[in-house]
């Protein structure tokens, strides 16, 4: 198996551990695979590992990390994954992807991409600097990840004020080779100094600074193995491939469900359920693509108005855009407090505001006879209860990985968004 970027038309390959390191390609591609493999049977009681390996196994074909794949999807993928049924609704399910480390569904990429990249780190390499931006979610399952990994530091960034206070709480409480900035600006600005880091090439002579955003080949596979996992035992358990529900935001897990749908994995529909930023929801309703400014809303880790991995898909599923295979939703602050509202009495749930836009999705989709249908629950509640407990009037019990977090205490340095101050920082302590 090889990789090429999205922007080579020549499709010069490279091999899956130069792609995992690389992150983005030097043209500004997205690496994606030369080919999809069809999975063979399946046998969902095997266990997420075991299927993720095999699953995966065909993508690290040649690469030095094959004998040790088993390993790293024991070792990263071993959180639980449970499906609670909805009240009233037959073969209706939220998959909780939130039972990791920062109680959000990153976790299992961000752990799995850990794993890889330790295992590629040359010992003898000076310390590498895991740098990210971060809306909120994708810091703390980074952080997380890399805590306490010798080799590693990780630098975060984040919009000051514009993230939950118990995301803002996380991304502080790691310390150890964990150093939180809180931003001066937005989540544009975050990813903008990032990207003038990376683009430095003075600077990367120097510091070895490694991405772990969500174009990251390395968190992009392990979430096209989950969404196998998942489909395949729901499958087996309703008797019927199903139809799946993804809250989307920079279509990660969303071109993941693709990739599993497309070698096989028992998945008919795919509804992408996006917050009030638009951009899916009108290039699916057949608008030329074009990206556009994110605006806050209520789910905050899908305030994206330009998803990264459009571009993959794009590529990877172009005929899909104005198929009836695949649709994007989008769903604005109102219908999210309704629905958050309703959620507890009427499917006896209490949920983020990022799995309420897939609630909405589910009430607006034409459900066939009875397909079973899947919605990704990303986050637990707790993690936004500032948002979630005011409108259902009642406190949500926190998960203990959440507490323990929580219970710890939090830094974040202030940073302006001037690019110069990172730079500034990176050199001086590396
Ligand atoms: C990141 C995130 C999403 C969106 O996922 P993408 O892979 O970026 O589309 C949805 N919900 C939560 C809670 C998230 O943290």
């Amino acid at each position: 198996m090889h990789f090429y970027s999205t922007r080579d038309v020549a499709q010069k390959a490279i091999g899956i551990d130069a792609a995992l390191n690389a992150g983005l390609a030097i043209d500004g591609g997205l690496y994606v695979p030369s080919f999809l493999p069809k999975l063979s049977t399946i046998d969902a009681s095997a266990g997420l590992a075991e299927i993720a390996y095999l699953a995966l196994q065909p993508f690290f074909a040649g690469s030095s990390l094959a004998p040790v794949l088993r390993e790293i999807c024991a070792e990263s993928l071993n959180l639980p994954m449970p499906t609670v049924p909805l009240l009233k609704l037959d073969g209706v399910e939220l998959l909780e992807l939130f039972h990791g480390p920062t109680a959000a569904f990153k976790d299992f990429a961000a752990r799995f991409l850990a794993s890889c990249m330790c295992r590629l780190r040359d010992s003898k390499k000076p310390i590498g600097t895991v740098l990210v931006a971060t809306s909120g979610d994708t810091g703390g399952a980074v952080a997380a990840a890399f805590h306490h990994r010798p080799g590693f530091r990780v630098v975060i960034l984040y919009p000051d004020g514009r993230v939950a206070p118990r995301q803002a709480h996380q991304l502080g409480a790691f310390g150890g080779n964990v150093v939180a900035f809180k931003v001066d600006g937005s989540f544009d600005d975050c990813q903008a100094m990032v990207k003038a880091m990376f683009a430095d090439q003075a600077l990367r002579e120097r510091v070895d600074l490694l991405s772990a955003n969500s174009i990251s080949l390395g968190r992009l596979l392990p979430q096209m193995a989950y969404y196998v996992y998942a489909a395949s035992r729901a499958a087996a358990k309703h008797g019927s491939a199903i139809d799946l529900i993804i809250p989307t935001g920079n279509l990660g897990h969303g071109v993941g469900a693709m990739m599993a749908r497309a070698m096989g994995a028992p998945i008919q529909r795919i509804v992408l359920a996006c917050n009030a930023n638009r951009t899916l929801a009108r290039t699916f309703a057949g608008e030329r693509y074009q990206a556009q400014p994110s605006i806050s809303t209520l789910a905050n880790a899908m305030d994206v108005g330009a998803p990264s991995n459009f571009e993959r898909l794009a590529h990877l599923f172009a005929d899909e855009i104005a198929s009836q295979s695949t649709l994007a939703w989008s769903f604005d602050d109102l219908q999210i407090t309704s629905i958050l509202a309703k959620a507890p009495t009427y499917y006896g749930q209490i949920v983020c505001p990022h799995t309420a836009c897939g609630l909405l999705a589910l009430e607006q989709l034409d459900r066939i006879a009875d397909r079973p249908v899947l919605i990704a629950a990303t986050a637990h509640p707790a993690k936004f209860d500032t948002v979630v407990e005011p409108i259902i009037g009642q406190s949500i019990v926190i998960p203990q990985e959440l507490a323990a977090l929580l219970a710890k205490s939090a830094v974040a340095l202030s940073m302006s968004s001037n690019a110069a101050e990172l730079k500034t920082f990176l050199l001086g302590s590396d």
